[in-house]
């Protein structure tokens, strides 16, 4: 990628003169890679393409919401015909129900559900829906776990948060974040002191089933359980945020099959395919809670939107089976690459993390497990191996404690191009000092 990406540049400073920091998300900024970051002109597939014309192969995926790949055909063609017959009418479509029993199909719990335009919105929603069916205020959430960017959230809130080495949130007040408790991820004795302490004002437990917002961290086989039944017997509601997790790892959610016992479900990226989405539900008695059926408020101009449904629904029909299978080998195949590629260049500190298509690459002595061993990852090895691998073509987090994750339109001549840039990244990157 000799001769730099000068588009790209000028976009950026351009783009900086109106947008705050030249972005729509703080980490697209590049802050904790350093450069500047690329300006994508389009994609399709497994590849993006940059504005100077550079094609790369894409592991970020919208932060997993097309996991189909770019502009996947179904999907474009359901968006197409659907933006055709009127962008939004601020009032009801059959689309919304068709997406809503497809879900539901996949995750029979969520006997109700309610979408929404973002997942920061479908978990804040989810707390209000709790606060209301308990009449409690208090909420537990895990150092380290992501739920969006709502107030109450922004404590400990991993990745974007960590990464800009922010303690939280300029802008919430401490009285806010004064009804949320904090619990190291994977540590259920800390859960079960919370409870046993205030057990009686904790009105829900929210938690991510594979945590991937501070790297990939799997639970610890019992912990989920012992968080649900913890929130249960003291009353309290459990919401499991599948905003990354679900329709990713299967078709559905992945909460149950970790032990974890939920009463509202938040989802988000995937079930959008691509296209702006949240959702939040669970059964019915708890979902009637919201209006119109019952006092909590919640509402969207643009929930529910035509072209969002038919983009979601046509993504759902694509992630067959097959599908899935082909995310576990191409996944595999990518994880074992480059384990074998850091060995043979000599890089002991990559304990490459992974639970299906989610993929955890960070430079430390062990593959974290909670908030506390993320905070110690070799950032500056990180953002090396960044740069070395978008020099070599393939597009990975520009962020340590981001989730790099794969689509299906990854195919094995891309396994082979990932593999043999992380090969030259690994061997310009040496022995850690
Ligand atoms: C991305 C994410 C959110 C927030 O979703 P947005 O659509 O970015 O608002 C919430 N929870 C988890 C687990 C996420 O990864």
């Amino acid at each position: 990628m000799t001769g730099g990406r000068p588009r790209s540049a000028r976009a950026f400073r351009r783009a900086s003169r109106t947008l705050v920091g030249g972005v729509d998300s703080p980490v697209r900024a590049f802050g904790a890679v350093g450069g500047s970051p690329v300006f994508f002109a389009r994609g399709r597939g497994s590849s993006l393409w940059d504005l100077d014309g550079h094609r790369y192969l894409d592991l970020v995926g919208s932060w997993g919401a097309t996991i189909l790949g770019h502009a996947p055909p179904p999907v474009v063609r359901a968006v197409a015909a659907t933006a055709r017959r009127g962008l939004s009418f601020g009032a009801p479509t059959e689309l919304e129900h068709v997406l809503a029993e497809r879900i539901r199909r996949a995750v029979p719990e969520v006997e109700r559900l309610r979408f929404v335009s973002s997942g920061t919105e479908a978990v804040m929603s989810a707390i209000r829906v709790a606060r209301g069916a308990t009449g409690r205020s208090r909420i537990l959430k895990f150092e380290g776990g992501y739920h969006g960017h709502s107030d109450g959230l922004l404590a400990r809130a991993g990745s974007g948060v960590a990464s800009a080495s922010l303690p939280d949130s300029a802008g919430v007040p401490a009285s806010f974040v004064g009804e949320t408790r904090l619990a190291p991820y994977n540590d259920a004795e800390a859960v079960a002191r919370l409870f046993e302490a205030e057990g009686d004002r904790i009105a829900a437990v929210v938690v991510e089933p594979v945590a991937g917002n501070m790297g990939v961290v799997a639970p610890r086989p019992g912990f989920l359980g012992a968080v649900s039944r913890l929130a249960h017997e003291h009353g309290a509601l459990v919401v499991a945020d599948e905003v990354i997790t679900g329709f990713r790892l299967r078709r559905g959610t992945i909460h149950r099959r970790l032990g974890l016992t939920a009463d509202l479900v938040t989802f988000g990226k995937v079930i959008g395919g691509g296209l702006p989405i949240g959702a939040y539900g669970g059964r019915r008695e708890i979902m009637e809670n919201v209006a119109p059926m019952g006092p909590v408020y919640q509402a969207g101009t643009l929930a529910g939107n035509p072209v969002v449904m038919a983009a979601g629904a046509a993504t759902l029909d694509a992630l067959t089976p097959a599908i899935y299978r082909r995310l576990e080998r191409t996944s595999s195949a990518i994880a074992e690459g480059w384990r074998t590629a850091a060995a043979e260049a000599g890089v002991e500190d990559f304990p490459l993390a992974r639970v299906g298509s989610m993929l955890g690459v960070t430079f430390a002595a062990r593959a974290p497990r909670d908030l506390a061993e993320a905070m110690t990852v070799d950032r500056s090895r990180y953002a090396r191996f960044f740069h070395a691998m978008l020099e070599a073509g393939v597009y990975l987090p520009p962020s340590p404690l981001e989730t790099t994750f794969v689509s299906s339109a990854i195919g094995p001549r891309d396994v082979g191009r990932a593999v043999a840039a992380a090969r030259t990244a690994f061997a310009a990157l040496g022995r850690p000092r």
